[in-house]
């Protein structure tokens, strides 16, 4: 059995099908990539998974459980984590405040018996460990919102990460962003992988390439081909629907 298991989902907006029975799994310590052009039902399938929308038909596990008849903390709390783009970090606050306030959310009970000071301690520790997770440990001090793009997506990334994820959502975490940038989220997200799996929704397909174990391509809502990298750089139909641009045979 997968670590994670979406069976069947589906879910319709009026007439528009966005989801269309997709199945699809992600092993313990995989990337997962999941492409499709505009309009696919990227971002419907994800805000299904996570919980923001309901589905119509079908189920989401993780790790044995069932996740369907979850709201989006509970799923938190069973193991999946969202990157929420920029939206969710406190652009007032320092990084540090941020990553405070995340270690807080998720510390649970386990800090119960711990002293003021103490409790205190250890949520800092846990926030310099976060911060240096995402190689962020230089900016503590900066305001969140001052901070160039592509650290503002490594501090999302961090946040994501208090909950201590089985499994990572990140929805185009390239986005907006340069060759540099995008090359070292790259190597973060490779470096979470050996502590979590990953459903990577993104666009940059040298990236995609780079990271993913498997890809699924979603057209019109539906899983058209899912495979290994070289399956899907290779499939005809892929080509022809999604990938003939120029970025494909680079
Ligand atoms: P992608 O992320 O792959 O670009 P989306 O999941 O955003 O695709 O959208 C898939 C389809 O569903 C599109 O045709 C979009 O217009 C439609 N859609 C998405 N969200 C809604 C909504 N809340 N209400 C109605 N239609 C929607
Ligand atoms: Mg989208």
């Amino acid at each position: 059995m997968s670590l994670f298991e979406v069976d069947g989902l589906r879910k319709n907006f009026g007439a528009l099908r966005a989801t269309d029975d997709v199945s699809l799994t992600v092993d313990a310590g995989q990337i997962h990539a999941l492409i499709g052009p505009n309009g696919a039902g990227k971002s419907t399938l994800v805000n299904l998974i996570s919980g923001l929308i309901a589905p119509d038909a079908g189920r989401v596990r993780l790790d044995g459980v069932d996740l369907t008849p979850l709201p989006m903390h509970a799923r938190v709390r069973a193991g999946l984590s969202r990157c929420f783009q920029i939206t969710s970090i406190f652009r007032q606050s320092t990084v540090m405040e941020n990553l405070l306030l995340a270690a807080q959310a998720h510390a649970g009970s386990s800090l119960r018996f711990l002293g003021e000071r103490n409790r205190e301690a250890a949520l800092r520790a846990t926030a310099d460990e976060l911060a240096a997770r995402v190689g962020l440990s230089h900016a503590l001090d900066r305001i969140a919102g001052t901070l160039p793009h592509g650290a503002q997506r490594q501090l999302d990334v961090a946040l994501a990460l208090a909950a201590r994820p089985k499994l990572l959502l990140l929805d185009e975490p390239m986005a907006g962003m340069g060759p540099e940038d995008s090359q070292q989220m790259t190597a973060l997200i490779h470096e979470l992988q050996r502590d979590m799996a990953i459903l990577l929704i993104e666009h940059d397909m040298k990236a995609v390439f780079e990271l993913a174990d498997r890809i699924s391509v979603l057209v019109y809502g539906r899983v058209l081909v899912a495979g290994s990298v070289d399956e899907i750089r290779g499939h005809p139909q892929v080509q022809a629907v999604y990938l003939g641009t120029e970025e494909v045979d680079a």
